[in-house]
């Protein structure tokens, strides 16, 4: 076991340990995460004593600072590029309305038991006696091996005490590919109301890292089999189910969802361009009609998704700033290159989804791309193809005409001093009048041409050249 703390801070830490007689551990998920084989720069050392003493007594001898959160027993310091965090082992105790427990000094297994799952309960010897032994008094070696979150004491004691192990759980699960211990799942679908006495930052913090994990519909389907989406985000909770009329069913958007989110998942670590797939078709629940000799419609979800995306934004405490414009923008568009492959796809067509889509053009497409999610092997060979097209369009258009990012050649200020206008609705017009000519195709994206077409808008508006 001694190789395991192979960094040369254990054994400064050791020493500290021999001569004041202090036991200490490292513990936690430094400890899992060398069993998993994934290096961490975040390291918990529990000492059987005062935590903040023994991290002065740890920065001394390491020249460094010492950073002491008194109200919590707790001091921390950084050593090159690691952070450890100091903490005298404790026993806790819960009461009902609160995630803050009654805190006792304790011993090594008091702390361990204090820990949310096994796998983060395990601990490795500092102290001379048996430096660098695993104390794994809960099988936590076995889980890891069996893939399995469970927790060390009764599980619905442990979920009820602190309700966000429940969103722990199913992200560990996400993170790792592991799955939930059965007595866990079922103490989870119990105490689910209970996640209400956690903060909705906490919630989202936990749930943006499900979103970030290699597959998020393993922790997804855990969120909304335990029953927890339908209370954290209740619009996702209702993509579910399929409605037949006539013998005419719908796909399952929410599985579909999931679906689009792990392809998206595949090509992309960015949250946004995460939560775009997730919430690219929230608004199909609220659109859906049955129109009789047509079947399942879904009019206008991507206007009214996009109208969603802010008031989504606010209720998860997610920033409302450009990253939920971006969103907002990609729900807008998701369906426009899917149209653009299904039909002859013209210059002007091209032009229009660049303008449109600006710089966010790639991420666009990826989202797209995501989004073919039919099994008929035909169907996905044909849009794969007339997606290849459209992206060559996309790039020929752009190399030819430079719609990205661009502004027509001639601004308001030039159309007020061509006829000695102030601001008004022509000058609006005109401009508007312009943009669409060249994205249309109708004249070249040149000074000249549009200087002509402004003149003869002008005429058309009974304007005249101001000289
Ligand atoms: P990650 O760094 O991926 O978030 P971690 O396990 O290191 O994983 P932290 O939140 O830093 O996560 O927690 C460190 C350790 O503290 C955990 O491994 C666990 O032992 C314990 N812990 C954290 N949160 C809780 C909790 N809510 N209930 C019980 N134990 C917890």
């Amino acid at each position: 076991m001694k190789e395991h703390l192979k960094h040369p801070v254990f054994k400064v830490l050791a020493d500290i340990a021999a001569q004041h007689t202090i036991e200490a551990y490292v513990i936690g998920g430094y400890v899992r995460d060398i069993f998993l084989e994934r290096p961490s720069k975040d390291i918990d050392i529990v000492v059987l004593g005062n935590g903040i003493e023994f991290a002065e007594l740890a920065g001394r001898q390491l020249k460094t600072k010492v950073a002491v959160f008194k109200n919590f027993g707790t001091a921390m310091l950084k050593y090159h590029d690691l952070e450890i965090e100091f903490v005298g082992a404790r026993k806790e105790s819960y009461r009902a309305n609160s995630r803050k427990p009654i805190v006792e000094n304790g011993t090594i297994e008091d702390d361990q038991l204090r820990r949310d799952f096994t796998i983060n309960a395990l601990a490795i010897s500092l102290n001379a006696a048996n430096y660098g032994v695993l104390v794994d008094p809960f099988q936590g070696i076995s889980d890891l091996q069996g893939k399995l979150i469970r927790t060390p004491l009764d599980a619905e004691i442990t979920f009820s005490d602190d309700p966000l192990r429940m969103m722990r759980a199913i992200r560990f699960a996400s993170q790792l590919n592991f799955s939930i211990d059965d007595k866990a799942l079922s103490a989870i679908k119990k105490q689910k109301e209970r996640i209400s006495i956690v903060s909705k930052e906490r919630i989202t913090d936990e749930l943006n890292k499900i979103i970030l994990s290699p597959v998020p519909s393993v922790g997804f389907k855990y969120l909304f089999d335990t029953g927890l989406l339908r209370i954290i985000f209740p619009q996702m909770a209702n993509l579910y189910g399929v409605e037949i009329i006539n013998g005419k069913g719908h796909k399952d958007n929410f599985y579909h969802t999931l679906q689009v989110l792990d392809n998206i998942s595949l090509n992309t670590n960015d949250l946004w361009l995460r939560w775009a797939a997730i919430l690219h078709d929230i608004a199909k629940p609220p659109t859906k009609r049955f129109e009789e000799g047509h079947g399942w419609t879904f009019h206008g979800h991507e206007d009214k998704g996009a109208r969603m995306v802010p008031q989504i934004f606010a209720q998860l405490k997610l920033p409302l700033n450009e990253k939920m414009k971006y969103v907002q923008k990609l729900v807008q568009l998701h369906l426009r290159p899917i149209v653009l492959a299904q039909e002859v796809v013209t210059d002007s067509a091209v032009r229009r989804l660049l303008f449109d889509a600006g710089e966010d053009i790639e991420s666009l497409m990826l989202l797209c791309n995501a989004d073919v999610t039919t099994k008929n092997e035909y169907k996905v060979k044909k849009y794969r193809n007339n997606f290849e097209l459209v992206k060559q369009k996309l790039k020929d258009v752009e190399e030819r005409d430079k719609i990205r990012n661009w502004q027509p050649p001639i601004t308001g200020n030039d159309i007020m001093n061509a006829f000695g206008l102030s601001a008004g609705k022509e000058v609006g017009l005109i401009k508007n009048a312009i943009r669409e000519a060249i994205l249309e195709g109708e004249i070249t994206n040149s000074y000249e041409d549009a200087l002509r077409f402004m003149l003869e808008k002008g005429k058309e508006y009974g304007l005249q050249p101001a000289n």
